[in-house]
């Protein structure tokens, strides 16, 4: 068990290259993370691929057994694990952030543990007989974010080892110690080098693409860099699971009871401050209750407080770093300019310490505006009023992306008929954007491609190989 200092200590750089580490939310020292590049991540491999065998040739169940034991010790870290990623993220402590994000860790490892993939039999016809077994890929390497650097790592790191693969993680720059101290909490259990991570920048994900160790790479991030990785790796026929940006519409049908909608509506928004891969991005509401809707959504955002992660209180925090403020500013302006009717929030304060940007419901907005049709990944929803349904399921199909959805309706199967017309990996009814271990994740168009989660998770990061006997 750690506490926070010693968790901090441990992954704290003290001698070589480092980059200095600030609380988005008070501007505050945290610590210093190591930099590390080409020869830390050579080293890794080094290590990860000469544990991988032996981690293989344990049995499913016995694999199993360790990442329950790894999950023990991550409850046991827990609270030391969730200070540290609430001062280095900025999402608070309380509510649906930090500590759900710790649990959420623990939670996909067991459940991961869990599954089984049982041989398929594909054919048994007297004539024919075919299986389907997955073996283990060998090396498989995770590049992450910032907005859930534990919980997007564990999503892949979790599946990968459960079968038989080693793993070499890159965490994003600007969380490198959420996921140096992850790591290091996993290590306590597992098995020398079968969990390796390199705390480097783009370039040591960059080195990661075009190495010809890994057999997968499972990125999370943005289309641009997706599309570098692509690239990259494709010299060496390297598959891939791309979880890429998105832009997520929610199309909110007349039947609703506002009242009734608006918490879930609001947290499907604003869950980490908006800064969430799957994030509702842009309201299309019809005019019939377009304004009971608005009303409900400024009474639930009027509720809501956002401060410094570590007062309880707070459920609501900063921008993790200065480059999200920056695009959540110019797109929320933009919308001002482009005549959208500022509901609530709009007005950041531009001295203040820290990043904050006031939670912002922008209404009566054009759908071609910037705010509308470019992604904010920050607390700013723009909605925008419809009467024809048709127009706005075009308007939700009608961008490059398609992470998720959600449509809203006091009638489950008008809303399923909705659902099967929206382009996008998955379409919540009545909520959105919940995960779930045993539920598979992926997008469509620019949001990328391949599954993450469930039996079809395990499958992506395995080699299918049949026997046809
Ligand atoms: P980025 O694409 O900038 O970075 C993601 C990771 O890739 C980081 O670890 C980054 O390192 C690394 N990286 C940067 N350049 C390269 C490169 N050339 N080759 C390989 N790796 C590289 O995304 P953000 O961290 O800014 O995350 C925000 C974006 O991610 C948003 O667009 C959001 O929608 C998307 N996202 C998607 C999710 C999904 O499930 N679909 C979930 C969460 C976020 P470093 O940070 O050190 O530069």
């Amino acid at each position: 068990m750690k506490t926070y200092r010693t968790l901090l200590e441990h992954v704290t750089s003290t001698t070589g290259p480092a980059r200095t580490v600030l609380d988005p939310a008070t501007g505050g020292l945290i610590g210093s993370a190591p930099q590390q590049g080409v020869a830390e991540l050579e080293a890794a491999i080094e290590r990860a691929v000469a544990a991988q065998p032996a981690w293989a040739a344990l049995s499913h169940e016995e694999r199993g057994v360790v990442l329950c034991r790894v999950a023990d010790a991550i409850d046991a870290s827990s609270e030391a694990l969730a200070e540290l990623l609430s001062r280095e993220q900025g999402k608070p402590l309380n509510g649906p952030n930090a500590r759900v994000e710790v649990g959420a860790c623990s939670a996909w490892l067991r459940a991961t543990a869990a599954m089984s993939l049982p041989v398929e039999v594909v054919i048994d016809d007297g004539e024919s007989y075919a299986e389907l077994h997955y073996r283990p890929i060998g090396l498989i390497g995770v590049i992450s974010p910032w907005n859930f650097p534990m919980m997007i790592a564990i999503g892949q790191i979790a599946p990968a080892l459960r079968m038989g693969n080693a793993v070499v993680a890159k965490p994003s720059e600007y969380t490198t110690l959420s996921g140096l101290a992850l790591v290091s909490v996993m290590n306590e259990v597992l098995p020398a080098g079968v969990l390796g991570v390199v705390a480097g920048a783009g370039d040591v994900g960059a080195a990661l693409s075009t190495h010809p160790a890994f057999g997968k790479i499972m990125f999370t991030g943005s289309t641009g860099t997706g599309r570098r990785i692509i690239e990259a790796s494709a010299g060496n026929i390297t598959r891939l699971t791309l979880e890429l940006g998105g832009n997520d519409a929610g199309i909110v049908l007349p039947d609703v009871d506002p009242q009734a909608i608006a918490h879930d509506l609001f947290w499907g928004a604003f869950i980490n401050t908006g800064q969430t891969c799957a994030a509702l991005k842009r309201l299309y509401v019809h005019a019939d209750v377009y304004d009971a809707v608005c009303d409900a959504l400024v009474a639930v955002a009027a509720a809501t407080p956002m401060g410094i992660g570590l007062d309880e209180a707070n459920v609501l925090g900063p921008l993790q770093n200065r480059m999200q403020w920056n695009v959540v500013d110019r797109l929320v302006e933009a919308a001002k300019v482009g005549g959208g009717r500022v509901l609530v929030g709009g007005d950041p304060d531009r001295g203040a310490v820290g990043n904050f940007y006031p939670t912002t419901l922008v209404a009566d907005i054009d759908p071609q505006n910037p705010l509308v049709i470019e992604e904010q990944f920050g607390p700013a929803l723009p909605i925008v009023r419809y009467t024809d349904l048709d127009e706005a399921i075009a308007l939700a199909n009608g961008l490059d992306v398609g992470l998720g959805a959600s449509v809203w309706s006091a009638d489950t199967s008008a809303a399923r008929s909705v659902a099967a017309r929206i382009q996008a990996g998955t379409v919540w009814i009545n909520s959105h954007g919940g995960v779930h271990p045993m539920i598979p994740f992926g997008g469509v168009k620019g949001s990328g491609y391949g599954l993450a989660c469930g039996v079809a998770g395990l499958k992506s990061v395995a080699l299918p190989q049949v026997i046809n006997s």
